[in-house]
Order: structure tokens, then sequence, then C-alpha cells
């Protein structure tokens, strides 16, 4: 019977890849659906990041870091290397916590006292730089794989899909571009296909807030206007994050900007307003 080898393989898979599973995917694991209900944005804000310190044997990677982010926003976090970015990434996912400062996503949750797993379930998906998606299963499988149940996931293998599973797993293809390759196992898409495919993955779990690491390294121009087009539409339903080198890249998806310096933030604003600010221009020269 197909549908039961499938689910064998899967399993398989599991336990092969089961480092993914833990870290990455916790919804692999199928004990907790995302809990949406519990994060309050009655006051339009997604994150708090509030007087945050973190110390590396004394080092401050992140030095007083205070940033908030709008429910629906798409910011764009710059700064030279080691200012802080993927830190700050790190302490808002459960990975590292700060020694100092306030985390909170929405009004009530406060992310310094939940575990990674707790974080992602409560709706905060992270998209790593190098994407990790199931080479050997279809792009249609792998959102198939990733996505959100009210019940256990492994149960929901062995059954069919429901109308609107397919439909909502139809309409992610459409969002990521891949619905010709559907069928297609994710170890032949391109690098730019599979860098999508991982976004459209943390999409299936209905993520409120999305944090995108360096989304464009190593992808083509015409990949990366594509990714910038896809960043741009899911802004509103979600509020995405995203920590990007390319300037390029940033200008067009034009929209704020805040720039980190030594682990705290050197400016913020439009691009068109923090690329003409001195203090930017400074840092980016020295780099
Ligand atoms: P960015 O992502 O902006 O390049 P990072 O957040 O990776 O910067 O790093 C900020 C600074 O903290 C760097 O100087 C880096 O060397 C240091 N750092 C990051 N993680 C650790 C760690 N686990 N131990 C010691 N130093 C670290
Ligand atoms: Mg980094």
């Amino acid at each position: 019977m197909r549908l039961l080898d499938n689910a064998r393989e899967a399993m398989r898979r599991d336990r092969v890849f089961g480092f993914v599973a833990e870290n990455r995917y916790p919804f692999i694991q199928g004990r907790h659906a995302i809990d949406h209900d519990s994060v309050d944005l009655s006051h339009g804000t997604v994150l708090y990041v509030e007087n945050v310190t973190v110390s590396f044997d004394g080092f401050k990677a992140l030095n007083d870091l205070t940033l908030y982010i709008d429910a629906g926003e798409l910011r764009c976090i710059i700064g030279p290397n080691g200012a802080g970015k993927t830190t700050m990434m790190d302490v808002i996912t459960g990975k590292t916590r700060p020694d100092t400062g306030k985390v909170y996503f929405g009004q009530h949750m406060d992310l310094t006292r939940m575990t990674e797993y707790e974080i992602a379930t409560a709706g905060i998906g992270r998209k790593f730089q190098k994407p990790t998606v199931f080479p050997w299963h279809s792009v249609f499988e792998n959102l198939e794989l990733a996505m959100r149940t009210d019940k256990q996931v492994w149960p929901t293998l062995f059954a069919k899909l429901s109308g609107a599973q397919r439909d909502r797993i139809e309409e992610v293809m459409v969002l990521i571009g891949l619905q010709e390759q559907s069928r297609l196992q994710a170890a032949y898409l391109s690098h730019g296909q599979k860098q999508w495919l991982e976004i459209g993955m943390l999409l299936m779990q209905d993520p409120h807030l999305l944090l995108v690491d360096e989304p464009v390294a190593g992808m083509t121009h015409q990949e990366m206007d594509k990714t910038a087009e896809l960043l741009m539409g899911l802004a509103g339903k979600h509020s995405v994050v995203v920590v990007e080198h390319d300037m390029d890249f940033v200008r067009s998806i034009a929209n704020k900007v805040t720039v980190l310096h030594e682990g705290h933030v050197l400016a913020e604003g439009s691009m068109q307003s923090v690329q003409t600010d001195p203090r930017v221009i400074e840092v980016y020269l020295g780099e």
C-alpha cells in the first residue's frame, strides 16, 4: 500500500535526519500544533526586543539592543560582519539567552523563558542560510510533511489529505513559484528553488513571525528578484524579519531598515535615509 510505504519511508528519513527534526522542524515531532491563539497582537507589535545584552567571554555581541517589529511588517536588518545580526536571531528563537533585557512575542509571551521548541510552536519560524529540505521527497511531499495539523503529525501521514489541506499546499506552491515542480524530488531543484521550498515549508506552519537569514546568498539576480517578490508578498499576513548583506536586494525590498553595529542599533528608517546617514556610511566604508 502506497500510503503506508510513504509513511514508512518518511519515518526512516526522520531517523536519518534526526537532527533536522529536532532542531529545525519541531512539527515533525508532531506533539503540538502551533498554538496561534496565545500570541496577543492587540497593540500591533509582534516583537519587542528591549535593552538586550549578550556577552561571550566578556565581549558584547549584543549591547543594549532595542528594536520593535510591527505585526505584518517586513523589516530588513543590515550591518557589517560581526554586528550581532545572527546573535539577535538566536536570542529571538531561544538558542541564546540574553544576559539582560526583555524579549516579548506579542504582549505576553516572554521568549527568554521559553525553549526553542516552544518558541517555534508559538509561531516563530526561522529560515537558516543553508536549505534543509528532504531531498528524496517531492516538493509536494515536503510541504505535506511540514503541514500544520491540529492532531499528531504521524497519523496524518496515514490519512488522506483533506481538500482544504490539498488546497493549502497548492496555494503555497503557487506562492513560492514551484507549482510546476510539484512532483520533482527536492534534490533536483536549483539552489534558489530549494530556498523557496524551505520558506514554503515554514509557511505550512502558518507562523506569525518569519526570521530569514541571508536568503539571497548564492542566488542569481533573477532568483533574487523572485525572492524579493515572495518576501514582500508575505508581509501583511506574516511579519517578516530579513537579515541580509546584499544591499541591492535590501534596496529592492525598499522597506524599513535597521542598521546594527557592534550589537546596537546605529540607524533605522527608510533605505534612502539610512544609506545617506554619515554614521552608516562610515561603518560600511570601514568594513
Ligand atoms: P553577524 O551575524 O552580524 O555577522 P554575529 O551575531 O554572528 O554577527 O556575531 C556578533 C559577534 O559575536 C561577533 O564578533 C562574533 O565573533 C561573536 N560571537 C557570536 N557567537 C559567538 C559565540 N558563540 N562565542 C563567542 N563569540 C561569538
Ligand atoms: Mg550572521
